[in-house]
């Protein structure tokens, strides 16, 4: 088998592939990169591929997995998989992965697996983690600097909302880094590996509620709890600011020091309330 780099470089030059980088192209040419991300995946599992570009993750992934559902945007780059990697285990579908309907196109459990487009990393890690239950786990390449976000615990400038809703619905956790050389063309950002092993956290309240209370409050994320959540609460401040000292909340805190479980206290209080 050709290594990726000969493999990539041929299949660009072959079907006179120019990159789009308004669809975050950027293709794999490390071997050793694939390795670590392939060591992520069960034989013969279902793996979902997001973005599977020219096949470099593809052709690997069709090795080990039982199948292989690689949704891919752009319809000449379909054409090339569809020529370039002859497998049964392989189904490409050519669709905006934003758009699908995981649940109608995963009967079984799955991995997703990816080198994910950095222009659509924060809504694709959503989609995976909240409305794809056959999704059991998520093995994602992004920006180091997401990745950060991601991982942050409450206290620092990079904790957020995606950090909540990456640890409401799973354990993440940084694999390793890759340098920009891994790629043709090179993006201009450091990339990483992330693993997300989903699991579902119990709640006392609605997750549609307590997601509303987050952004509400990172909306404004240098005022204090009391006056960016005081509105929703539908009523008095002082009264508010009672109930979030009852439940041992500071209510000058800012929301970037408060963790899931605070958030789930307040957001009892404002849907009690209110
Ligand atoms: N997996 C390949 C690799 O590692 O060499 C390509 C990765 S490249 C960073 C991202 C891929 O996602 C591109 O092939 C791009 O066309 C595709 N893509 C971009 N937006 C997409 C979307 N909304 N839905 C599905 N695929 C998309």
């Amino acid at each position: 088998m050709e290594n990726t780099r000969e493999f990539t470089i041929r299949v660009l030059r072959r079907y006179e592939v120019r990159t789009k980088k308004s669809l975050g192209q950027n293709f794999l040419i490390d071997d050793g990169v694939i390795d670590r991300i392939i060591s992520n995946v069960p034989d013969g599992s279902t793996v979902l591929e997001i973005g599977p570009g020219t096949g470099a993750l593809t052709r690997r992934l069709v090795e080990k997995a039982g199948r292989v559902i690689a949704v891919e945007i752009d319809s000449k780059l379909c054409e090339i998989l569809k020529e370039e990697i002859d497998s049964k285990r392989l189904e490409v579908v050519n669709e905006d992965f934003l758009d699908i309907d995981l649940n109608e196109v995963l009967a079984e459990r799955a991995i997703a697996v990816a080198n994910i487009p950095y222009y659509i990393t924060s809504p694709i890690i959503s989609k995976l983690l909240t409305s794809a239950d056959m999704v059991e786990t998520a093995v994602l390449m992004m920006q180091r600097e997401v990745a950060e976000r991601v991982v942050a615990r409450p206290g620092g400038k990079e904790y957020g909302i995606l950090s909540i809703v990456a640890a409401l619905y799973s354990e993440p956790e940084i694999l390793f880094y890759i340098p920009e050389s891994a790629f043709i063309p090179p993006p201009r950002v450091e990339s990483c590996v992330v693993r997300f092993n989903k699991r579902k956290r119990h709640l006392r309240v609605s997750e549609k509620d307590l997601l509303r209370v987050v952004k509400v409050a990172f909306s404004k994320r240098r005022k204090t709890i009391v006056n960016t959540l005081a509105n929703l609460f539908n009523g008095d401040k002082d009264e508010f600011k009672e109930y979030l000292k009852k439940a041992g909340i500071d209510p000058m805190a800012r929301p970037e020091t408060l963790g899931i479980e605070q958030f789930e206290e307040i957001t009892g209080i404002i849907f009690k309330k209110s």
